[in-house]
């Protein structure tokens, strides 16, 4: 028999006192003000657990009597004004603050990303990329700037994980119903949403927007879930990484082309672009477009839009960036190209491809191709990407190419416990966030902190994160029907009332190159580890794999079997469901945060971030962000195993962990004076926390975007399109004839003299000619670079020298005269050497025109 289901939904009627309480739960501030999540968790902590901490849900099932109870208790009503108060004041602060400063008036920033994660009441993001881009937005808040986001609503997110009693991943969808999230659909003036039309093939697709409000700032999620849409079409924004090739296209499409229509359609004229991950590179296509339609000639429209785009790429592997067969380009933006771009296919697709990377249009190099100003997320990120892409600028050294890079950081009142907050409210009032990079401040406020008391706070908020975790576990095991005793031994080890068990912490996506597996190499090591009763240790695991990927998803199902085993039971857990509530948790709770990837593949990383602001201690592979955060007395750094083999890396890899572990981490932890802390770990978390909260924070990472990126590009823009564009044309046209031309060009040293033996304070004449073909001698630059003779290169260490380093010397030749005879340009220089010993000098010529946003951007350089 069939039983049919009909559903009722009975809303609660807000009390008018507390009717703002409303206006809250539209404004994703609650996702970094404790204060307003308080107000609602204390209303019902129970159905504040169930509705996955999600505001507007709440106020959408609680029960009425709460409501009216709340409405007459003092205490809470207290609470509730001034959080209204704080909210007002906050809104009444408008100017800009940090960087902010120094953009123009008119300046106004676009950021473009596939996916956001601000809270996980609002699920539209899977991992590292999401969460760094809603910290960026959140910080735009923060900073004041004239800031909008753009990004895709999906309908189902990316996925909820379960695991089950064999350690498999389950996978399972949820609708997100736009009436429980925090987002407002974007109508015109009659209430009716707006819609814009975006060609993918030859079919129509309509596009609406979700207006997401960020403290000052607003994010515009677009949709293709509208009625006017077929079946096929609606689906497109369902999954953020679901779908094949013609839906990851297809999402594309709309969130390039489509996020620059609605722009246009809401008004909106961005100064600066930029474009997070190649996701979004097709905003360049649109903006192309325009510039076409308006009569500029592609090449014109070419550099204007790159001129002021920003374009930062993510990860350090090839693969990993975003390609799509030629058939599949021209079936879906064959069109535009020919009727709105009037581009051929060849030409068109050409925009996303090198000749010697094979025939796939790839969003990198589209992005690459079309952005000025270009960043990784690292140091060493940057300089591998730099080397990826040296390609593009074929004769110039990777360290001297356009690549260059800001560090990730995290979002410090997004992640940062209330114990820590209310701490440091007490000790600097509530506005702190205002002196985030400042290094002494911090430094000092965290010296200060009596041990007794810096103890007593990590290990309140350790016990809550045990109370979680244990509650997550007996949701999980529950299901699978297992005995009281049995869960009780899994438990055993996590225990709120008992927070002094070293406690490890390793959670993120379970991409292989993450290595979750590692310390599994040596088996017999980690069970000595875990079954040594004085210094018990407990590894808590979380994180997902994506769908497709089965390598993954097997590290997860390996990580749990061993968790069943007698000598690992309760001491290596593996929790379901890692999300940004549980990431919170996380790394604020536990003792040490794990991350062992393979170097060099993290591009940066930011949960150890996160981890160090609460008091972790970082134990990591010298990578990415770790790589600039370790300082030698701030957490572990483990050296990364230069082998290429993989299993002769893995395996040293393992034994530097595995040393470290148990002669530095568990004997510092275990090293417990009287009070019953170890006072050399206490000294630890403190260095951890005060070194890297001022400078890993978005704030310090904005500020870097500003001054390196923003305003060059807001600059550059300006400068290339005001006046119709003239300037945009002349530097295309002078680009073409540079193209043209270079070939010929020929350098060469007049009168070379031996090694030149001079005293300090002498000058040294050089002469160089230049056979021009038909350029400009200030179409050329010609430069002498110096550097000290190395007469022992084995002892240099690290001490390369690179050509950003003082170790060398740039001088600029200047053009003197024609040389008739042949044809040639005669530069010289006079100089004088300030150092003194052997010294080295080469002589190179690249092309020169002032409206160039880098040196190199064209790639040409020739050497004498
Ligand atoms: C911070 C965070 C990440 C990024 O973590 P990494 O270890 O840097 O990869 C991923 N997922 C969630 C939920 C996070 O909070």
């Amino acid at each position: 028999m069939s039983i049919q289901e009909f559903s009722l939904e009975v809303t609660p009627i807000l009390p008018p006192i507390l009717n703002r309480l409303k206006e809250l739960t539209d404004d994703l501030r609650y996702s970094w003000n404790i204060p307003t999540r308080n107000l609602f968790e204390r209303l019902d902590k129970e159905l504040w657990m169930l509705v996955g901490h999600n505001p507007k849900l709440f106020l959408q099932n609680i029960e009425q009597a709460k409501l009216n109870e709340a409405a007459t208790n003092p205490s809470f009503l207290n609470d509730y004004h001034q959080v209204l108060s704080r909210y007002d004041a906050f809104y009444q602060a408008k100017e800009r603050r940090e960087g902010g400063t120094q953009l123009a008036k008119n300046d106004l920033i676009a950021y473009f990303c596939a996916e956001y994660g601000f809270h996980e009441s609002l699920p539209v993001y899977s991992g590292g990329l999401g969460i760094l881009a809603g910290d960026h937005c959140k910080t735009a808040s923060d900073m004041r700037l004239p800031f909008v986001g753009v990004g895709l609503f999906y309908h189902q997110g990316y996925f909820s994980q379960q695991i089950d009693h064999e350690g498999n991943q389950i996978v399972s969808r949820h609708i997100n119903d736009p009436r429980h999230l925090p987002l407002s659909p974007v109508v015109d003036n009659t209430g009716t949403p707006i819609l814009i039309e975006i060609k993918i093939g030859a079919t129509p697709v309509f596009v609406r927007a979700w207006q997401v409000r960020i403290g000052h700032i607003h994010l515009y999620l677009l949709d293709t879930n509208v009625l006017h849409n077929n079946a096929d079409n609606c689906a497109i924004t369902d999954q953020l990484y679901g779908g094949d090739q013609h839906t990851r296209i297809k999402q594309e499409i709309v969130l390039g082309i489509g996020g620059v229509r609605m722009l246009r359609r809401l008004g909106i004229s961005p100064t600066i672009w930029h474009i997070n991950e190649g996701h979004a590179a097709f905003l360049i296509l649109e903006r192309l477009r325009e510039l076409k339609v308006a009569g500029h000639a592609v090449e014109t429209a070419l550099e204007a839009v790159a001129a002021n785009t920003v374009f930062t790429t993510h990860t350090p592997v090839p693969a990993g960036h975003d390609h799509f067969p030629r058939e599949l380009m021209m079936n879906y933006l064959g069109h535009f190209a020919q009727q709105e771009f009037g581009l051929s296919p060849e030409a068109f697709l050409d925009l996303g491809c090198l000749p010697q990377d094979g025939p796939d249009f790839n969003m990198t190099t589209l992005a690459i191709k079309s952005a000025r100003h270009l960043n990784g997320v690292s140091r060493i990120h940057g300089n591998i990407s730099a080397e990826i892409c040296a390609k593009f600028w074929p004769a110039i050294a990777p360290a001297e190419n356009p690549m260059r890079y800001v560090t990730n950081g995290v979002h410090i009142s997004s992640i940062l416990a209330r114990d820590w907050n209310e701490l440091f409210n007490d000790k600097l009032g509530i506005e702190w966030h205002r002196y985030l990079c400042d290094t002494q401040t911090w430094q000092a406020v965290i010296e200060a902190i009596p041990d007794q008391q810096f103890w007593q706070i990590k290990q309140n908020v350790k016990s809550r994160m045990l109370d979680i975790i244990r509650r997550a576990l007996t949701a999980q095991h529950t299901r699978h029907q297992i005995s009281k005793t049995h869960l009780e031994r899994i438990l055993k080890f996590i225990d709120p009332n008992n927070p002094n068990i070293l406690t490890i912490g390793f959670a993120r996506r379970f991409a292989t190159y993450k290595r979750a597996t590692l310390l599994l190499k040596d088996l017999e090591r980690l069970r000595m580890l875990l079954t040594d009763s004085s210094k018990p240790v407990v590894f808590i695991f979380a994180g997902k794999a994506h769908p497709a990927d089965i390598p993954g998803q097997n590290l997860l199902k390996a990580l749990y079997h061993l968790g069943g085993e007698p000598d690992f039971l309760g001491k290596l857990l593996v929790v379901q469901g890692y999300d940004l509530g549980l990431s919170r948790r996380l790394v604020s709770g536990v003792d040490v945060w794990l991350n062992n990837p393979i170097y060099p593949l993290e591009a940066s990383g930011t949960s150890g971030m996160k981890a160090a602001i609460n008091a972790a201690i970082n134990l990591s592979i010298l990578d990415g962000w770790w790589a600039e955060g370790y300082e030698g007395d701030n957490g572990w750094g483990i050296k990364p195993s230069p082998h290429s083999n993989e299993e002769l890396r893995d395996q040293e890899d393992v034994r530097s962990l595995y040393e470290v572990l148990q002669d530095e981490v568990i004997s510092l932890y275990y090293d417990q004076g009287k009070y019953g802390y170890s006072s050399g770990w206490i000294k630890k978390a403190k260095r951890s926390m005060a070194s890297i909260l001022p400078r890993f924070n978005t704030v310090r990472m904005l500020n870097d975007y500003i001054k390196g990126f923003y305003l060059p590009a807001s600059q550059q823009g300006k400068r290339l399109s005001d006046n119709n564009y003239v300037q945009a044309q002349t530097l295309a046209h002078w680009k073409a004839n540079i193209r043209n031309c270079w070939n010929g060009v020929r350098i060469r040293q007049l009168a070379i003299p031996p090694t030149q033996q001079l005293n300090y304070g002498e000058s040294v004449t050089l002469q160089v000619a230049l056979y021009l073909n038909q350029l400009q001698a200030s179409d050329v630059t010609i430069e002498l670079l110096l550097s000290r003779q190395i007469y022992h290169p084995e002892f240099l260490g690290s001490r390369q020298p690179d050509f950003q380093a003082e170790s060398i010397q740039t001088y600029r030749l200047v053009p003197e005269r024609p040389l008739p005879e042949t044809g040639e340009y005669l530069y010289t220089i006079t100089f004088q050497p300030e150092w003194c010993g052997g010294l080295k000098y080469q002589i190179r010529a690249y092309p020169h025109h002032e409206l160039l946003s880098h040196p190199q951007e064209m790639g040409m350089m020739l050497w004498v």
